[in-house]
């Protein structure tokens, strides 16, 4: 089973497998980097990390358009319901949780960061998602400082891991590498840099540290741009 991941800018990626669309923290109307409206994607279901609005700003329309169930924390998806969505299509999970949904498994990862929501509300704890696609094991570690369990979210092998480097609000590029030798996947790509100037990055470069410290292939994308494996 082929897996498709493109990159929307930020840290929303839409990832496509077994004919399904899962579409990742869909933040696309108010992004400054993101190449497609949140009108025009497809989503069969969304992941949302926590609740920030650069994560979770479009979730409730593009759920309501698309009928799409929301797998995100316990709290962001009460909040969730709030809103209007169904509750039937809200899946509320907590670190070290996992469940199994048509296109794949999915495990809800510790994250350190916060997770208010745009009302101010309560939003639970923040976290990462570790997705088994088929043979294919992809994690996203969303918006995180670096933390040493990585090794254990590494130790089943990763084709993809997907890692911020803005810094400021997440870890940065140093931090990053210590990531990727801890995660040791075979492909790693960065998210969380360069959508407002406070967390610009060199990409090139970060890209560069990558290919000499670690064991990992670094793919840097440009939003609207694909991964498949
Ligand atoms: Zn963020």
């Amino acid at each position: 089973m082929s897996v498709t991941i493109t990159w929307f800018g930020h840290n929303c990626w839409s990832i496509e497998t077994g004919g399904k669309t899962v579409l990742l923290d869909p933040f696309l109307d108010e992004s400054p980097t993101a190449p497609v409206k949140a009108a025009d994607v497809r989503a069969d279901f969304m992941l949302v990390s926590h609740g920030h609005f650069d994560h979770i700003s479009d979730a409730v329309p593009i759920a309501q358009r698309t009928g799409a169930t929301v797998l995100t924390n316990f709290e962001v998806g009460q909040w969730l319901v709030k809103q209007g969505m169904d509750e039937e299509k809200v899946v509320g999970m907590n670190p070290g949780g996992g469940c199994r949904q048509p296109f794949g498994h999915v495990k809800f990862t510790i994250a350190h960061h916060s997770s208010s929501l745009p009302d101010g509300s309560y939003g639970g704890v923040p976290g990462g998602f570790l997705l088994t696609l088929g043979e294919a094991r992809v994690y996203f570690a969303c918006d995180t400082a670096l933390f040493l369990d990585m090794k254990l979210i590494g130790a089943g092998g990763l084709d993809l891991a997907v890692v911020p480097i803005g810094d400021l609000f997440t870890m940065g590029p140093e931090d990053s590498i210590d990531a990727i030798k801890m995660l040791n996947p075979r492909r790693v790509a960065p998210c969380h840099y360069n959508t407002w100037p406070p967390i610009e990055q060199d990409a090139a470069a970060w890209a560069g540290q990558v290919r000499s410290h670690t064991a990992a292939e670094p793919i840097v994308l440009a939003p609207g741009e694909k991964i498949t494996f």
